[in-house]
């Protein structure tokens, strides 16, 4: 076997490739970034034709569309004329046509599991007022092909980033703007990751983490509606396993709420957990809502790229359904754990709820 080689760029990680992983997907993001209009505009054709074949390249597409955020009105034309309802982003800027044709096929269609799953989330992205309209029909007067779903349409709208209540009241989970984090200095930056605590796990005993801090005064942080600056608190073992809850006060303190089972073994050394204090990341550029839904990216806002399901927490002291505030991939602060942390927020609680899932 080869010998593994330091990363030509960031000279830091070893890899049998010229690039680390990490370096490689940072230069084919870079790549897509600086296409110029006219090559983008190729690439969009390439997909409608791939299309046409039936053949997506659905990475290709992904990239293109979270990296550039295309406009997708003529992708999701091709896509609803050939019968490919999948990804749902593909339809993102559906015209009006393809918006009814896809609830006029729920009307008629004759029921095919996976169709009813595909088209419901093509609609949920879509999301104008029809569609929401239409979900809250759905849910008051549920269709035949209900019966073959585990959720309903007020889960399957949580695709588009909303959901509604009994009344038909609509509800937004997510955050309009977007920002990535990035790597940089964090001293005197507006968000910080990992920050260990001085207080123990009550379940396993580890230390606890301010896993993302927030000073919602930052100018460029204003739309989350913080007053201040705030922390969610979790064991980075114990929210691998439960969901978990913070209080915060708009100083930065906060604490962990809610009852937890004592017993849950920890599987992270004290050691391993203090990596985490090495990272810097911080607030990078404004991006679009759709840009952290693909490429393992750490965003704040917009909307997440869910391992599973998608999840949106119910706050534990108000029952409303909590917004979704942030993700950060674990590999990207602490070695040899996989997966992701969520944060949900609801700030007329000033609860913020973390959860974790893994392909
Ligand atoms: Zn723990
Ligand atoms: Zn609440």
């Amino acid at each position: 076997m080869n010998e593994q080689i330091s990363c030509e760029k960031c000279r830091k990680n070893k890899s049998f490739e010229r690039l680390c992983n990490d370096c490689r997907v940072e230069e084919e993001r870079n790549i897509i970034k600086n296409l110029s209009n006219d090559e983008v505009d190729k690439k969009v054709n390439e997909i409608i034709k791939d299309i046409e074949n039936d053949s997506l390249d659905y990475d290709a597409f992904m990239s293109l569309f979270t990296i550039r955020r295309i406009n997708t009105k003529r992708i999701a034309k091709v896509a609803f004329d050939t019968k490919n309802y999948w990804p749902e982003e593909l339809y993102v800027d559906a015209d009006e046509n393809v918006r009814d044709g896809l609830i006029e096929l729920l009307s008629n269609q004759k029921y095919d599991k996976t169709i009813v799953d595909n088209v419901l989330l093509c609609l949920s992205v879509i999301g104008d007022d029809v569609v929401k309209k239409q979900f809250y029909k759905w849910h008051k007067e549920p269709m035949p092909w209900r019966k073959l779903l585990y959720v309903g349409t007020q889960s399957y709208a949580e695709g588009g980033g909303f959901t509604f209540d009994e009344d038909g009241n609509v509800i937004k989970l997510v955050f309009d703007k977007c920002y990535t984090l990035i790597k940089g200095d964090s001293k005197k930056a507006p968000v910080k990751i990992g920050q260990i605590r001085k207080d123990l796990c009550p379940i396993c005993g580890l230390p606890l983490v301010d896993i993302i801090t927030i000073d919602g005064s930052d100018d460029r942080l204003k739309y989350l509606g913080i007053d201040g600056t705030v922390s969610a608190t979790v064991c980075v073992n114990c929210v691998g396993f439960e969901d978990m809850y913070s209080k915060y006060v708009l100083n930065g303190e906060s604490h962990l709420i809610g009852d937890y089972k004592n017993g849950e073994n920890c599987y992270i050394e004290l050691d391993e957990l203090e990596g985490i204090v090495s990272n810097k990341y911080s607030l990078g550029e404004e991006v679009h809502s759709y840009y952290g839904v693909y490429g393992g990216i750490n965003t704040i806002g917009g909307f997440a790229d869910f391992a599973q399901d998608f999840k949106y927490l119910d706050c534990p002291v108000c029952g409303e359904k909590m917004k979704y505030l942030s993700q950060i991939h674990w590999d990207t602060i602490l070695e040899d754990i996989e997966g992701t942390i969520y944060m949900n927020i609801c700030t007329d609680c000033k609860i913020i709820g973390s959860f974790h899932q893994q392909t």
